[in-house]
């Protein structure tokens, strides 16, 4: 027993050496995006450490979004450094939503925070809004969309709105809380008296958000989408705050 608690801690501590090492790597610009990590052989052997405790680093790294593991050989095989900061936000959010850690007034909050700053700058010409619009035609069919899939395309128009103001920061946040948000929406339904009525209501303050940004007043886009991500919370018999 006791030896199987030394060996955990042994290897704990030799796994965040890789992780350290890796991490002084990239800040000094050794390893960049696109680069390569060494083979875990010949890293296990720099770094003094087992191949197990290489591979556990890279797990978690890949957890983290930071590499992509490869297989077998050729120009594919190997670790690869890459960018992915919504695969770890994304994941740990939605734990934590899970364990009650992240209350869902707090992520309505959020969103209030972040989509509101982000309609004040969007660009009224910014590429996005286009797939913005395309995804209120798909949410007007009236056949064939159920309330997730209401919900889904409700979540990717409020992701494109927050791409149009081009803060690679925001759009990762905003990307990392998706699930969140379509989690709790599809969750909130059932405290709603009518949903064919919110559904027409959540439709009709879609296209004004998007009428303002277009016209180019920020400060009205802004007030009208806080409106709508609060409105859908009281409706469904929450206040914010609670
Ligand atoms: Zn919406």
């Amino acid at each position: 027993m006791w030896s199987n608690h030394i060996n955990y801690y042994l290897s704990m501590r030799t796994h965040q050496l890789v992780l350290s090492w890796i991490e002084n790597e990239l800040s000094a610009g050794r390893l960049a995006l696109g680069g390569r990590l060494p083979a875990e052989r010949s890293l296990a052997e720099h770094l003094k450490v087992s191949r197990t405790s290489v591979r556990e680093a890279i797990r978690i790294l890949e957890a983290m979004g930071v590499v992509r593991a490869g297989v077998g050989s050729g120009p594919e095989a190997g670790t690869v450094v890459i960018s992915d900061p919504t695969a770890a936000l994304g994941s740990a959010l939605r734990l934590h939503v899970a364990t009650q850690h992240l209350p869902v007034a707090d992520i309505v909050e959020t969103r209030v925070l972040l989509e509101s700053w982000a309609a004040a700058k969007a660009r009224p010409d910014a590429p996005e809004l286009d797939e913005a619009a395309d995804l209120l035609h798909a949410m007007d069919a009236s056949e064939g969309l159920d309330i997730s899939g209401f919900l889904a395309l409700d979540v990717r128009f409020h992701l494109a709105l927050a791409n149009a103001a081009g803060n690679a920061v925001v759009s990762a946040m905003m990307g990392s809380l998706r699930e969140s948000i379509q989690g709790y929406a599809a969750e909130l339904t059932s405290g709603l008296p009518d949903w064919d009525a919110t559904a027409s209501r959540l439709r009709t303050e879609h296209r004004e958000i998007l009428a303002a940004i277009r016209e180019g007043d920020g400060g009205r886009a802004a007030t009208l989408v806080a409106a709508h991500i609060e409105g859908y919370y009281k409706e469904a018999g929450l206040a914010a705050g609670l």
